[in-house]
């Protein structure tokens, strides 16, 4: 839609970091902006399949998308977070990046097991940050309904990565 693309627009491109030779898509204008965080928000939780009992965001943009997504959509929200945040650990997994390594935690008991949850992040770029949650996730028996995103970088990888994961994503680039 034209409200979608004026959202997309708002996007910045930012060479070379956080690193040389990485392009970074900066979403921060687009939520900063009422109307396009409005309508991306309304589109992704758009996304989100009918059965689901909960939304998993990813820190930290995931946060602000997630819980935006899970209000809209009437579901609660849990946060996976960078390691040493969360007093209560079920899980942890260490995953790789574009740039780096990195580590996510989930907290104890509070995704059930058999519980749907929709996985919720700002960029899919290689596909590492949404298969470490995923794995958290399963790993305290919960099911990955799907995964919502609102930009995907193609060329990255990262729909191969998650071959096995019904991955939803509004703007590809
Ligand atoms: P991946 O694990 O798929 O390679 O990277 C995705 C994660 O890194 C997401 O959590 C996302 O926030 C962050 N990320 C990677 N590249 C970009 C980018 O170009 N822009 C933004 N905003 N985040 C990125």
């Amino acid at each position: 839609s034209a409200d979608l693309a004026a959202a997309f627009a708002l996007i910045r491109e930012i060479p070379d970091f956080p690193e040389p030779g990485v392009l970074f898509r900066d979403i921060g204008p687009l939520l900063a902006d009422a109307a396009a965080f409005r309508t991306v928000v309304d589109a992704l939780a758009g996304t989100v399949p009918d059965r689901v009992d909960l939304v998993v965001a990813l820190e930290a943009r995931g946060f602000l998308l997630g819980a935006a997504v899970g209000y809209a959509r009437n579901l609660g929200v849990v946060a996976v977070r960078k390691p040493g945040k969360l007093p209560m650990v079920a899980h942890r997994v260490d995953y790789a990046l574009e740039y780096g390594s990195a580590t996510f935690e989930l907290s104890d008991q509070i995704v059930a097991p058999g519980q749907r949850v929709v996985v919720v992040d700002d960029v899919l770029a290689t596909g590492g940050t949404v298969r470490a949650a995923c794995e958290l996730v399963e790993h305290v028996g919960g099911e990955v309904a799907a995964v919502s995103v609102v930009l995907e970088l193609a060329g990255l990888g990262g729909r191969d990565r998650l071959a096995d994961r019904d991955v939803r994503t509004l703007l590809t680039v």
